[in-house]
């Protein structure tokens, strides 16, 4: 049946009127949407997010906060094509005696989270290794002024984590033309004495023999004044050769630290014989205090980081490395 359109002219254009406001707001919703993306693209923020968030407790060794942050590190790494967990499910057992405020002492149980992305055994035939590493945990739930406050550790040291598990997704996207095997570690209880990179390294789940270098990212998440502070240029010969010739195409403010016993991950793989480096943005007023929040990282500075960074990591994984190791002197 066909009805003469004039009789449904005005429902006809009400109908066209809707349609027309009915999609404007659609185009409205999906510009928005994309403007909330835009705003968010620092693939890092879901990790910081997370592992500051009030269920991780502040991640301190031992504490069931501490063992969930581990499990989604692992989550994470399973998440990555090409890359297998070691371990049990990609978790190192750690312990150690603690010794408390009481003067009794106690057993802590950690992990470490340890990943591998291998190289084309072509590429690679003698299966060299590099360890790239950062701590996952940090201070948990304690007290300030007075009161028992959460200790999220956003910038100490999330903001290394989310570096370790995007810089593992990058690297399994070329994982062919990879010329070394890479171990990635989120390391515990780094802040209980450096327990788990201590123990990852007189344990390690694959021979430290085969390990050209080490690389550990600590606190890269709140850069001030583009400072970048590199340590352990005394741990190899070809160290500072390798890191003049490295562009700086932001004009960071590169400190440079000699020593290979600085206070974090590295110096426990220096301490084995293994060439190793650290990288962060350097300590800030909320450093170890409540204040470490996700809001004040500064995701800008972590792709400056970045930018800095990759070609060394680019160096170390794409092409065959002579680093030869220095011992302290
Ligand atoms: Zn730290």
């Amino acid at each position: 049946m066909r009805i003469p359109l004039f009789i449904f002219a005005p429902f006809k254009i009400e109908f066209m009127q809707k349609y027309l406001i009915l999609s404007l707001l659609f185009l409205e919703a999906i510009i928005v949407q994309s403007v909330i993306a835009q705003s968010k693209l620092s693939p890092y923020q879901k990790h910081i997010d997370t592992l500051a968030s009030a269920y991780y407790e502040g991640r301190r060794a031992g504490t069931k906060g501490d063992t969930l942050a581990a499990r989604y590190i692992a989550q994470q790494f399973a998440n990555i094509e090409k890359i297998e967990l070691l371990g049990n499910y990609g978790l190192q057992e750690v312990s150690y005696i603690e010794k408390q405020s009481s003067g009794a002492t106690k057993e802590v149980h950690t992990f470490n989270v340890v990943a591998l992305l291998k190289a084309p055994v072509r590429n690679n035939p003698k299966q060299n290794r590099i360890i790239i590493g950062a701590h996952y945990d940090h201070e948990g739930i304690k007290r300030f002024r007075g009161k028992k406050m959460l200790h999220p550790g956003a910038d100490d040291n999330a903001s290394g984590i989310a570096f370790l598990i995007e810089l593992a997704r990058e690297l399994s996207q070329n994982q062919m033309d990879l010329r070394q095997d890479i171990i990635f570690i989120a390391f515990g209880a780094e802040e209980r004495g450096l327990k788990g990179s201590a123990y990852y390294a007189s344990h390690p789940l694959l021979p430290n023999e085969q390990v050209k270098a080490m690389v550990n990212f600590d606190m890269l998440g709140r850069m001030q004044n583009k400072g970048l502070t590199i340590r352990g240029l005394s741990t190899a010969e070809e160290a500072i050769d390798i890191f003049r010739a490295l562009p700086n195409p932001d004009g960071l403010e590169i400190v440079w630290e000699m020593r290979g016993n600085g206070p974090t991950d590295y110096s426990s793989f220096y301490a084995v014989g293994i060439p190793a480096f650290s990288f962060s943005t350097r300590v800030h007023k909320d450093y170890h205090l409540p204040g470490d929040m996700p809001a004040k990282i500064n995701y800008e500075g972590m792709e400056m980081a970045h930018r800095y960074i990759m070609p060394l990591i680019n160096q170390l994984a794409f092409k065959k490395i002579k680093l030869t190791y220095t011992p302290q002197n």
